[in-house]
């Protein structure tokens, strides 16, 4: 596999980003103010933490505005909404992110159903996932969208190719399937429960692995030639003594000697999810203001 076979989703995100830090200086100049995503968190889960604090730093980076909101983890349910009530009446605010996962004693489709779905940056209320499946204009989930930019930007146009979409959550299979249908691909959703993984995998000629199992994923399984976005992190042991490693749910050594083009871990689809956010915060923020933006360009 040569180099210009791995899709950099690192330089790609980094292009992104240059492009929206554009658009937001645009919209502070028309609309006197920043462009504004709040990033809601609860407790004091360490992966969480660090998700919060890098999207505080690449929003300012950006040129937009950062509320954060650190609240501790025996907070009730009642005061977080009260919280997000708060967000969605705030005139700064275009974007809320409640980060998940909550504390087991709140209840995050409440939670989620709570926050304006216009301001709904990851894309997770229903009527968001309303809008993706009627193909009406909302907010996309983060990760996914992020995988389609980078197909789009390694294939042109995705249409009559046939797509295999290996897991099926709310957050990742199922909007990527709605996305690859837009696209008019012919989208097929496999699960735990699929029987013969590997066939299903072969007839495909864009594989999108979101499953959560190191390198599950075979080169063998693959039609020679495929485009293989691997959503996949997983922490695993290393080589040395107590160290750890990040693999994706692609066996990347095996798959990159068959596939086409295939996302590295790290370095592939793990970049986008954030950059995508700040995408959808300044598509909010234009569309809150009633400005006009010319969204397919970013
Ligand atoms: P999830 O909610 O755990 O869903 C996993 C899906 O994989 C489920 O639909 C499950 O099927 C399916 N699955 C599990 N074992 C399988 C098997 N042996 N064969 C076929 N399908 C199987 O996970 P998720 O939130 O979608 O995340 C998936 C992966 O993406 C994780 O590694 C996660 O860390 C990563 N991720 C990365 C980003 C990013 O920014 N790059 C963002 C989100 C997630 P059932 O429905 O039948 O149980």
């Amino acid at each position: 596999m040569t180099a210009a076979n791995i899709i950099d989703g690192k330089a790609f995100a980094e292009g992104l980003r240059t492009r929206i830090a554009t658009v937001a200086a645009d919209f502070e100049a028309k609309a006197g103010r920043k462009a504004g995503l709040a990033v809601v968190l609860v407790g004091e889960d360490p992966a969480s933490q660090v998700y919060v604090r890098n999207k505080g730093k690449q929003t300012v980076a950006a040129g937009m505005e950062s509320f954060e909101h650190k609240l501790p983890a025996d907070t009730s349910e009642a005061d977080l909404l009260a919280v997000v009530e708060q967000l969605n009446a705030d005139p700064a605010v275009d974007g809320i992110l409640v980060q998940l996962p909550l504390p087991a004693h709140m209840n995050e489709q409440k939670v989620i159903a709570t926050i304006n779905p216009d301001k709904d940056v990851d894309g997770f209320h229903v009527v968001n996932v309303g809008r993706l499946a009627t193909g009406l204009p909302g907010f996309v989930p983060c990760t996914p969208l992020g995988c389609v930019m980078l197909l789009k930007d390694r294939l042109g146009s995705l249409s009559g190719l046939d797509a295999v979409v290996i897991g099926r959550s709310n957050i990742v299979g199922k909007p990527m399937a709605q996305l690859l249908i837009a696209e008019s691909c012919t989208v097929t959703v496999a699960h735990s429960r699929t029987k013969d993984l590997a066939e299903v995998v072969r007839r495909a000629d864009i594989v999108v692995a979101a499953v959560g199992r190191p390198e599950m994923v075979k080169g063998d399984w693959l039609k020679p030639g495929a485009t293989v976005i691997d959503v996949g992190i997983n922490r695993v042991p290393a080589a040395e003594e107590g160290k750890t490693r990040l693999v994706g749910d692609v066996d990347f050594a095996s798959a990159a000697a068959v596939a086409g083009a295939i996302t590295p871990v790290p370095g592939g689809v793990g970049p986008m999810t954030i950059a995508v956010l700040l995408r959808n915060t300044v598509v909010a923020a234009h569309r809150n203001v009633g400005l006009s933006l010319d969204e397919s360009a970013l």
